[in-house]
């Protein structure tokens, strides 16, 4: 994917100081490749990555963040703003009874979608009614009858005979009469863009109100999809577009090129056969998706939001110097329990992230955290600054003040004291040198 594509590139990136011109050309054209080969159309790349490229350049170093991962996130956040940036809801607020209609070619999943739809409306409390409108083959129709059993919504009874207009124009009235708030139109499809569907189409929309006319397309025929996108965008003013068959798409191309060429907004994706298989599409998840990085991703913003690369250094001087105190370690208790493991907070040090010596160090869950930081706060500045001045009066005292034991308060001493072992290891071996770092 993606981001394994992008990892050779960072690697280089990562001894650069900070993101130029020259490091983010080539960081590109890996992204270009990666979404060329997920199958996005060739003039979507290419302004994507213009843009991409234009806030690349110049963009505030963060200090958390390696040039590498600031590429990565410059890429994702653009991804996001060119899949729409957030999910589109349906509209269904106009003149009751609203109504939706779905058109795309054979084959797209509009039938089922029909019945997806109703099911999820059903669920939030509208009353769909489903009309059958393509009449060509009677299998259509059965079909849409038996998928509004299994979600229990009402099916209007068209026939073959009728035309599609006249059943549309019919069932609106009738849902008018029942009560029901949201008619969804489940049309005909070609094999490909045909005149006569258009214009069949153009005339159910001439003839009903229609709040919503929703473009299916599967998602795997890729590039097709977009064509006929546009063509259906073109001839019928499409309001938005789903796209089904999408668990089967794990490159996304498709979603990228849709919403840029149409303008109009991915609404809902169909993950699945079942009548449950439909999601409301959410650009940033499937950002994630495109560049395979759900994981990355939500470290980097981890990262961001509250590491303090500058802490870590100071850490590493102190160690350099022996000058480690239970202070610090009151200090790094905090940062624990803002970002996760002892380990996450060591790995941001330069160098020692890959020991494996750190796997073996304490990793305190939350509750002991909070008992640690008491006892530290119970201690005098003295004792903070020289553990070695803590005798067993101190320990009561410090047990007694914290609201703890004086078990636990040997404890907080002894995992303090075997992290400064282990520092004192690192350092023995060089690896924290205080000379050299990765400069962001
Ligand atoms: P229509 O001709 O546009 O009405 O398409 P249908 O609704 O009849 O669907 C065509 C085929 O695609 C059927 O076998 C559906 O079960 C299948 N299908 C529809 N949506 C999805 C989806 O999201 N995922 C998968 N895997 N199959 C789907
Ligand atoms: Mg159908």
């Amino acid at each position: 994917n993606l981001t394994d594509r992008l990892e050779s590139t960072f690697k280089k990136l990562r001894g650069h100081g900070r993101l130029t011109e020259e490091n983010i050309q080539e960081a590109m054209g890996e992204v270009r490749t990666a979404l060329l080969e997920a199958d996005v159309n060739f003039g979507v790349v290419k302004e994507f990555i213009a843009s991409v490229t234009e806030k690349a350049i110049g963009r505030e170093v963060l200090t958390s963040l390696s040039p590498g991962q600031q590429v990565v996130k410059v890429v994702h956040d653009e991804l996001v703003e060119l899949l729409g940036s957030q999910a589109e809801p349906l509209k269904l607020d106009g003149r009751q009874p609203v109504v939706i209609m779905l058109a795309g070619l054979q084959g797209s999943g509009k039938t089922t979608t029909a019945a997806k739809l109703a099911k999820q409306l059903k669920e939030k409390g509208r009353a769909p009614f489903l009309v059958p409108a393509d009449v060509y083959r009677p299998a259509a129709i059965e079909q849409l009858h038996v998928l509004g059993e299994q979600v229990g919504v009402p099916v209007y009874a068209s026939t073959t005979e009728q035309k599609p207009v006249d059943i549309a124009r019919q069932a609106v009235a009738e849902a008018r009469t029942g009560h029901y708030d949201t008619v969804i139109i489940d049309t005909a499809g070609r094999l490909h863009v045909d005149e006569a569907l258009m214009a069949e189409l153009q005339e159910i929309s001439r003839t009903v109100p229609l709040a919503e006319v929703l473009f299916v397309a599967d998602a795997m025929t890729g590039q097709d999809a977009v064509t006929v996108a546009d063509k259906f965008n073109t001839d019928l003013e499409i309001t938005g577009v789903v796209l089904t068959k999408m668990e089967g798409d794990a490159r996304g191309g498709a979603a990228l090129s849709v919403k840029k060429v149409t303008g109009k907004p991915i609404k809902f994706v169909g993950v699945g056969e079942s009548v449950e298989a439909l999601e409301v599409f959410h650009p940033d998840r499937a950002a994630s998706r495109i560049l395979g990085m759900g994981d990355v991703l939500s470290l980097i913003e981890k990262a961001e939001a509250v590491v303090d690369q500058k802490n870590a250094e100071r850490l590493a001087k102190k160690i350099q110097k022996n000058a480690f105190t239970l202070e610090d370690f009151l200090d790094q208790i905090q940062q624990i329990k803002k970002m996760g493991t002892l380990e996450q907070i060591m790995g941001m040090i330069p160098g020692i992230n890959k020991l494996k010596q750190l796997k073996d160090a304490p990793k305190p869950d939350q509750k002991e955290l909070v008992k640690t930081e008491a006892i530290i706060r119970s201690m005098t500045l003295k004792e903070r600054r020289n553990h070695r001045i803590i005798d067993a009066s101190r320990r009561v005292r410090i047990a007694n003040g914290s609201g703890t034991s004086v078990a636990e308060v040997n404890r907080v001493l002894k995992s303090y004291t075997m992290m400064l072992k282990m520092m004192k290891n690192l350092k023995g071996k060089g690896i924290v040198s205080g000379g050299k770092r990765r400069k962001l």
